[in-house]
């Protein structure tokens, strides 16, 4: 009896274990659906995320299919990835938690500053009527692309250049969300930014913790509030 019970607690220790690997295998197989609910229930849904556009967005897009190969098994962890050229995805509640703050509406137009793997304009995309991407590196700004268009994202474009200075053809927008840390906030994104619009922005030292800022203007004037530390890589501009 003892032995039984003590064999539970290793089997049953066993099973946690499994499940809280961040992918989910069946028949050997990795099951993406079943670790996307799970990235779901244990790092959103357990923390602040509840918006249900965010939710949504984040339970339907295939977050595995914007990281490289040999890291699809970590797809749906708890932390950002490499996705090439020293660059990252961010982690799935930083995703979710900038997507949620912007407030977007059905008919937004939105502008995001480092496109990168191109997963947070999906999950963007999946929310608002279009999305405007800027990416400085073209090898990813390409990969993001075609990524995008091969997955059926068709309202997001992408486009190369220094999303320092925004895209003022486009603009100006309801939401801007710059998913790269940057020392300053860039002038040029404040003016292309709608009265009443929110912009989200990392902003602190290179290589240290910076601050998440979430700007509104209203009649105007620009209001600031620091939401969250956190690390980014940096926003770069063409001349280093
Ligand atoms: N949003 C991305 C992750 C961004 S990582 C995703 O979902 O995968 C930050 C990205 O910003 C990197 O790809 C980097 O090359 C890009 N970047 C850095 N400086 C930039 C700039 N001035 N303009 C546009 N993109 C920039």
């Amino acid at each position: 009896m003892i032995n039984l019970i003590k064999n539970r607690s290793v089997f049953k220790a066993f099973v946690i274990g499994i499940l809280s690997l961040s992918s989910v295998f069946v028949y050997g197989q990795i099951d993406h659906k079943q670790s996307r609910e799970n990235m779901i229930k244990e790092q959103l849904l357990a923390r602040d995320i509840s918006d249900p556009a965010t939710l949504k967005a984040m339970r339907t897009v295939p977050r595995h299919e914007f990281v490289p190969p040999d890291m699809q098994p970590y797809a749906y962890a708890d932390n950002p990835l490499p996705i090439g050229m020293k660059q990252t995805i961010s982690q799935p509640y930083i995703v979710a938690y900038m997507t949620q703050v912007l407030k977007l509406k059905e008919h937004n137009r939105v502008l995001e500053v480092g496109t990168g793997s191109g997963y947070q304009a999906a999950i963007l995309g999946q929310i608002v009527d279009t999305v405007y991407t800027i990416e400085i590196v073209e090898a990813l700004a390409f990969t993001a692309k075609n990524k995008l268009s091969s997955l059926g994202y068709n309202n997001i474009i992408v486009k190369t250049g220094d999303g320092y200075l925004g895209w003022p053809e486009k603009g100006p927008f309801d939401a801007i969300i710059v998913t790269a840390g940057a020392e300053e906030v860039p002038e040029p994104l404040l003016n292309q930014l709608k009265e009443g619009g929110r912009m989200i922005i990392p902003v602190g030292p290179h290589n240290g913790i910076r601050q998440l800022l979430l700007m509104t203007k209203k009649s105007g004037k620009i209001k600031t509030k620091e939401v969250m530390a956190v690390r980014f890589v940096p926003l770069t501009r063409k001349d280093n």
